[in-house]
């Protein structure tokens, strides 16, 4: 299938294939088709910019050079992954380019050595620009390479290409002598095409397990009960902590402070008052028993008794006053 994809085809084959796009200005209608043809198509170009940032990147590619008018491209890769959409139809990315490589897109074959231009590349590609220095030093970020294998795929599958992982996207550098991009730390045209013919046969929505994940994969049903009780236990702890924090207004009580602990619980609380509250009885009932005796033997009068008796509930109530501020 080579006739070109409607502008809505393209944005739903690229989302499809988890590609996050950003629809740059009037993209759609945005081209070079008044100066030559757009299509048959037969494969995708990967370039780089020889630019930094992104804005700046995007808006070149949109709006061209004074000797080279834009669109440069179908779509800028930004560093971040993010693919910019800035035109639909011909666009001036590929120039003239070996007639056998095209040939040999065309078939799904080994692609030859570039040493000719003899053949217009607008024509028949469409074209990707990554936003990369290409002075072999500025790096590929993962999630840029990514996102050219999944645009790539995107337009592979959409047009039934290179089920057998063959030659349908090429690098500027493949196609036309002299040409270098893309290069740099990071990518391959060879790796991209592998990682393309992966793609393609799995479902668009398809994402490769990371390593992380793999390892994950590879634990037994022993590793697994290991990292389920580490889990418990850890989420134990993070809910005695709480509990801890909830209870800061409650000191240890004086005995369980002895033991190190900083905190109480309000049963430990009530318990340590109901000694307390023990004790003040007990000294309420032996203070009577005195009082009655000396009240017996007269020379006490009732409001007497009744001080003394205030005076020893008073002294246990300051002990037991003390014991809480002591806990500060
Ligand atoms: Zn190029």
């Amino acid at each position: 299938m080579a006739a070109p994809l409607s502008a809505e085809r393209l944005l739903k084959a690229l989302k499809d294939e988890g590609v996050r796009v950003v629809e740059y200005r009037s993209w759609r209608t945005h081209n070079r088709n008044s100066r030559g043809p757009w299509g048959p198509v037969y494969g995708v170009m990967i370039h780089h910019t020889v630019t930094t940032g992104t804005s700046g990147s995007v808006d070149l590619c949109y709006g061209g050079r004074s000797d080279l008018p834009g669109p440069l491209c179908h779509g800028v890769v930004a560093k971040d992954g993010t693919v910019y959409l800035v035109g639909h139809g011909r666009a001036n990315h590929a120039g003239s380019g070996d007639r056998d490589v095209l040939n040999a897109v065309v078939a799904e074959k080994a692609l030859p050595a570039d040493n000719e231009t003899n053949a217009d590349g607008n024509t028949h590609f469409y074209g990707f620009e990554a936003i990369n220095l290409g002075d072999n030093k500025d790096p590929w970020p993962p999630v840029q390479v990514e996102a050219i294998v999944r645009a790539s795929a995107a337009l592979c599958r959409a047009h039934g290409w290179g089920k057998d992982g063959a030659t349908s996207v090429i690098g500027h550098l493949e196609w036309q002598p002299g040409k270098i991009d893309p290069r740099g730390p990071g990518i391959t045209m060879k790796d991209v095409r592998a990682r393309v013919a992966e793609r393609l046969r799995h479902s668009a929505g398809w994402s490769p397990a990371s390593s992380a994940e793999e390892d994950e994969m590879a634990l037994d049903a022993n590793d697994i009960r290991t990292i389920v009780r580490e889990e418990l236990a850890r989420e134990r702890d993070q809910q005695a902590k709480r509990t801890l924090t909830i209870d800061n207004v409650i000191p240890a009580a004086p005995e369980t402070a002895a033991k190190g602990n900083t905190h109480a619980t309000p049963a430990q609380w009530f318990t340590y008052l109901g000694k307390f509250v023990r004790e003040i009885a007990a000294e309420q009932g032996a203070q009577g028993a005195v009082l009655a005796r000396l009240a017996q033997g007269g020379g006490l009068d009732a409001a007497e008794i009744q001080a003394a008796a205030e005076a020893g509930a008073r002294a246990a109530l300051d002990r037991l006053g003390a014991a809480l501020t002591d806990q500060d």
